[in-house]
């Protein structure tokens, strides 16, 4: 093929894993994205990459907790006041997607971008020196609750039809996720086709180092914009010509490609999370989501790191950790937990109202292609992405996969 040149802007998981596809293919590319801070959403995620995650977030049981949730009386997720009225749009289309058509569809597309997730990172992690850093043992969903099995018929049914295997945990198995979780819960159900990343933050600087010994060059920078020209296209405040862009900028896309006639729904998720060591001889292994206490926890940095649910607020708006605050006590009754390390991390997760990230080609522009969007599976899909995007931009056969995760969908 010809050497293309390629502009890739953000380096965060997405970014970093389509530059290094986008090198494999023969493009020269060329990575604008800042040092690797605690900033992006990419450092500070539970690390978990799992076949359950197939199931998006607006599903039938949603619509029924509508009242609680906008009242703020569940800890897994907080409307701040002020944010309602600019996130009512954005929440009114993803309710609209609760309908099990709608969910259906969403679940199969999901499951073609979540199926080659693991595969897809392995092929880039073994060359980065990062193999180590993945665990493949499962996750597990914990209920507090009686009644759970019931209450998750949807998604049981959602999982058996896209080939995600689980198992029940009752009674004395609970105790295979840590010790004394029996005391805790009623029911777990666990993943075994899952993988976790104890530093995600680390992955990120890996896959960059490969990059860069690749020969791939990075600029350490964060252009303002993307101008088209007659010979392609320039980043702002950079005098060379690319003959393609791709924006992977997670959270902050919207700036980038706003200017150039493309309104996207995004919202920010806000996220936090805190890590602490364990005490008293417990241990951990595998992450879990307490699915009634609202908090995942997930072994990381020889700890474990606590993560709260969804805060809507305004991107930039300074960090209000009310949630973590809710949840702490909780995961107190179960785990043995040390002293705090570091102070609570806040992420934004870039999130479309249907679940499914923007991936594929700008319909105005030539050459101009998306990957943000990616919500609550970023580390997961991030590598299958890249992969997607470099094959579409060599000019392969248009992949039937990807029409789902179009940017026209939006219109
Ligand atoms: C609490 C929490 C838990 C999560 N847990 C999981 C999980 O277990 N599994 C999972 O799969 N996902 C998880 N996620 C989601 C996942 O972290 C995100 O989907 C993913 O990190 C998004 O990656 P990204 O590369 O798109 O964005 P980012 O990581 O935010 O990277 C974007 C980069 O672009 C840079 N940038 C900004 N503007 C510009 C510009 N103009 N030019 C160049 N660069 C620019 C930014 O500085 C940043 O470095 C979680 C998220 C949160 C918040």
């Amino acid at each position: 093929m010809m050497h293309l040149s390629v502009a890739v802007l953000g380096g965060g998981i997405v970014g970093s894993c389509t530059a290094l596809s986008l090198q494999e293919r023969g493009f020269h590319v060329t990575l604008f994205a800042p040092r690797i801070e605690r900033e992006m959403t990419s450092y500070g995620n539970a690390g978990v990459i799992t076949h359950a995650s197939v199931i998006p977030l607006n599903i039938p049981g949603v619509l029924s907790r509508l009242p609680r949730y906008l009242l703020n009386r569940d800890p897994s997720l907080r409307i701040a006041p002020a944010a309602l009225p600019g996130i009512t749009p954005w929440l009114w289309r993803f309710m609209r997607g609760c309908e099990p058509a709608s969910v259906g569809r969403r679940a199969a597309a999901l499951n073609a971008l979540i199926t080659p997730a693991l595969a897809a990172h392995r092929h880039l992690a073994g060359p980065a020196g990062a193999s180590a850093l993945f665990h493949e043992r499962g996750w597990t969903r914990l209920y507090r609750q009686p009644g759970a099995l019931e209450r998750i018929a949807g998604e049981r049914a959602l999982w058996k039809s896209n080939g995600v295997r689980f198992d029940l945990l009752e009674g004395e198995m609970l105790e295979t996720v840590f010790e004394g979780a029996s005391k805790h819960y009623t029911l777990g159900v666990r993943i075994p086709d899952t993988a976790h990343v104890d530093s995600p933050g680390a992955l990120v600087e890996r896959y960059r180092a490969l990059f860069v010994a690749r020969g791939g060059e990075w600029r350490c920078d964060t252009p303002k914009g993307i101008e088209p020209g007659a010979r392609g296209y320039r980043v702002a405040g950079h005098e060379r010509h690319f003959d393609q862009v791709a924006v992977c900028a997670g959270p902050w896309s919207m700036e980038l490609v706003r200017p150039l006639g493309y309104r996207l729904p995004m919202a920010f998720e806000r996220g936090y999370h805190q890590e602490f060591s364990l005490v008293n001889g417990q241990t951990l292994l595998a992450p879990f989501y307490d699915v009634d206490g609202a908090f995942v926890c997930s072994p990381m940095n020889d700890g474990v790191r606590i993560l709260t649910g969804i805060e809507f607020d305004r991107r930039d708006r300074t960090a209000t950790p009310h949630q973590l605050a809710r949840i702490l006590p909780r995961v107190r009754d179960v785990l043995a937990l040390g002293q705090a390390r570091g102070e609570p991390w806040l992420g934004r997760r870039p999130s479309m109202p249907d679940g499914l990230p923007v991936i594929g080609a700008a319909s105005k522009h030539p050459g101009l292609w998306f990957g943000f969007g990616h919500g609550h599976i970023g580390l997961s899909t991030s590598a299958v992405t890249g992969q997607w995007l470099a094959e579409a931009m060599a000019g392969k056969d248009s992949n039937p996969a990807m029409a789902a995760f179009s940017p026209c969908r939006f219109g």
